[in-house]
């Protein structure tokens, strides 16, 4: 029997849930009374686990909670048959039934996809909950603002069994111009529709970024994903959010090697001294970015260590020549919150070429979970 308590690996991700907490208080805080906050718990809630972190953003002031897909808004539902739940992305209509069934809100942009929620629902006698998607320019989902789609929507208000609760929207960011321009659009879309009659409890645009930057976007509704987790994109406001996830390790083996050998595949990185060797039980299968090799580095025992070599599927190395009395066992820290000197998420992010949620989002499959509060 395995002890589902016990952590069967070196290599796993902390999750602090008292920071998810503190950093879910700040936004509700930043938000105020009349606009409601709907996390975003997409991807595994960005690597940190859906299911586990759902709690602590309800008992947080969480009005919904966001998932990407279907899938991620059953694996939630079967967990928690109360919470309001959100699909932010495309449901083909051959699953659309699935979201009535489960009482998923869902992201619609056709008549036709009401009209199969509508009549799923009424089957199941239910209501089913949608919110409109309109492109103001992205160009990634919804329609653009037309009379065409002004009169889907009316039609949508006329079918029973459906709720048409809330309109959104989402910014390119792409600059202070056309996140307004998107803005206008978008708000102009809306007056039209109200003028027809239509109204919408809920109406939304603003991402992590856009809700602390530019609070005239919050509307009545605002999706912070990234902000959650304590990792900040923002540059003109500010949120003294905290990260939340540390990822770590362990060293495995110590090999003290002479200066010139070389080290890992096609010996990359040889030693100009005589030096100690760590190997650490973690490889790009495990979400670290192959291209760390040169740039990466963990802290063990508080000293900053690099990673040599060509980073392995499994594991890698790095040179703790340096580290007094190091030992195999030491705890190697991969990803910290940096007030110990190690690699945040936005440093990773930096030092890898891409972005805070690519780099999140890739340390989901392998490495276990441990939570704290
Ligand atoms: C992922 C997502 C968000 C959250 O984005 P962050 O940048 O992480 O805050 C908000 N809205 C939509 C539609 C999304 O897909």
């Amino acid at each position: 029997m395995i002890n589902t308590e016990e952590i069967l690996r070196d290599t796993y991700v902390k999750v602090d849930l008292g920071r998810i907490a503190e950093n879910m208080a700040l936004i509700r805080g930043m938000a105020g009374p009349d606009v409601a906050v709907m996390p975003v718990i997409k991807a595994n809630g960005y690597g940190h686990g859906a299911v586990q972190i759902a709690p602590t953003l309800m008992e947080a002031g969480a009005s919904y909670l966001a998932v990407a897909t279907l899938t991620e808004a059953l694996e939630l539902r079967d967990a928690y048959p109360d919470y309001p739940l959100f699909i932010l992305g495309h449901t083909p209509d051959r699953l659309l039934h699935y979201a009535a069934e489960n009482c998923i809100t869902q992201t619609v942009f056709t008549l036709k996809q009401a009209q199969i929620l509508a009549d799923a629902a009424r089957r199941a006698g239910q209501t089913a909950k949608v919110h409109i998607k309109v492109d103001t320019g992205f160009h990634r989902l919804g329609q653009i603002p037309s009379d065409a789609f002004a009169d889907e929507i009316a039609a949508m208000f006329q079918l029973n069994s459906l709720e048409v609760e809330g309109i959104f929207s989402h910014l390119a960011l792409a600059g202070d111009a056309e996140d307004e321009e998107q803005f206008g659009l978008f708000m102009d879309f809306i007056e039209k529709l109200e003028n027809r009659g239509c109204s919408f409890r809920y109406k939304h645009l603003a991402d992590s970024i856009a809700c602390v930057d530019a609070p005239r976007y919050r509307l009545n509704m605002i999706r912070p994903g990234a902000l959650i987790y304590g990792m900040i994109g923002f540059e003109k406001g500010h949120l003294p959010v905290k990260q939340a996830l540390t990822f770590r390790s362990a060293i495995s083996q110590l090999h003290r090697i002479p200066a010139g050998e070389g080290v890992s595949y096609d010996y990359l990185w040889k030693a100009d001294r005589d030096s100690v060797i760590a190997t650490l039980p973690f490889g790009y299968a495990d979400g670290y970015p192959r291209n760390m090799r040169d740039k990466g580095y963990v802290i063990i025992e508080g000293v900053r260590v690099p990673i040599i070599g060509v980073i392995c599927m499994d594991q890698c190395m790095a040179d703790v020549t340096d580290v007094p009395g190091v030992c195999e066992g030491m705890e190697a820290i991969i990803y910290g919150d940096g007030s110990d000197g190690s690699m945040t998420i936005e440093d990773a992010s930096h030092l890898a070429g891409t972005n805070k949620n690519d780099i999140i989002a890739r340390i989901m499959a392998r490495p276990p979970r441990v939570y704290v509060k």
